[in-house]
């Protein structure tokens, strides 16, 4: 099979790409206050008209969700920057990425990024969250999650359906990573699709998670089984997108190890 080169990607399990993440998101809750004050200017003439408190009950509520988005990504920037744990015991994490997050795509598009870079910095913001605060962290029930394209495209084995079907020849790093699980008793689950990487999740009720996939596959992820904490770790993909990929080995037992250590 002829290999593709494929850039590697810039967030890669560490650190380095979450500087783009976060400085769209600063620039998105800019464009959001600036979009709340044109619509406040639009909108206030007319609120009074109503009931004279009408007025006030909007300006404190349009006020509370610029208090919980600002304080949120606030909070976000720090614990990503530094590793330390200033979100607890603050809930706004997924508001705050919820709500940016579809406007830090809209940006970055705007400035010739792609959807891929900013996913890949999400990503890495997402592993630097979970390093911070890996001391809340429970390791009782970890799930290491592999897409399905990890799987030699020829091998017949039904390893999504269960793992132990794997014949162990070597031929893939299914192989490998099932070893690795076995080092450390984690299971592990293959999934094809997010569909059923949910129904996996709803199962089996990780307390903890350690995903290997694709950009897209990680971001959906990640926020659709939040407030499971997510490792991210994004495949490698040298024949192209979904078929024979790779992943770096010792990002998934670097996870695991930080899992582990983390409430020592
Ligand atoms: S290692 Fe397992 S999954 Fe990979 S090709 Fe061999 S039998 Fe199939």
């Amino acid at each position: 099979m002829q290999k593709i080169n494929n850039k590697p990607p810039i967030a890669n399990g560490e650190n380095k790409g979450k500087g783009i993440f976060l400085l769209l998101s600063i620039l998105s809750l800019l464009l959001v206050v600036f979009l709340m004050f044109g619509l406040w200017y639009l909108i206030a003439p007319r609120l009074g008209s109503f009931h004279p408190y009408f007025s006030l009950a909007v300006k404190i509520f349009l006020g509370l969700c610029l208090i919980t988005i600002s304080g949120g990504l606030f909070l976000i920037v720090l614990s990503a920057l530094t590793e330390r744990d200033f979100l607890f015991p603050h809930g706004e994490k997924q508001i705050t990425l919820t709500v940016l997050f579809p406007i830090n795509l809209i940006l970055g598009r705007f400035f010739g990024l792609s959807k891929d870079q900013i996913r890949q910095s999400f990503v890495a913001v997402n592993n630097s969250l979970f390093k911070a605060t890996r001391k809340r962290i429970s390791p009782e029930r970890i799930l290491i999650l592999l897409s399905h394209c990890l799987q030699d495209y020829d091998c017949p084995q039904k390893v999504t359906a269960d793992y132990r079907n794997c014949r162990m020849c070597g031929k893939c790093q299914i192989c490998q990573i099932i070893e690795l699980g076995d080092n450390y008793s984690t299971p592990l689950s293959i999934a094809t699709g997010g569909t059923l990487a949910r129904k996996v999740v709803v199962e089996r009720k990780p307390t903890v998670i350690v995903a290997v996939a694709c950009e897209r596959d990680l971001t959906a992820g990640i926020q659709d089984v939040y407030p499971i904490p997510v490792y991210g770790i994004l495949n490698q993909r040298p024949f192209g997108p979904c078929i024979n990929t790779k992943v770096d080995l010792k990002e998934i037992e670097k996870a695991i190890g930080l899992i582990l250590n983390g409430r020592q």
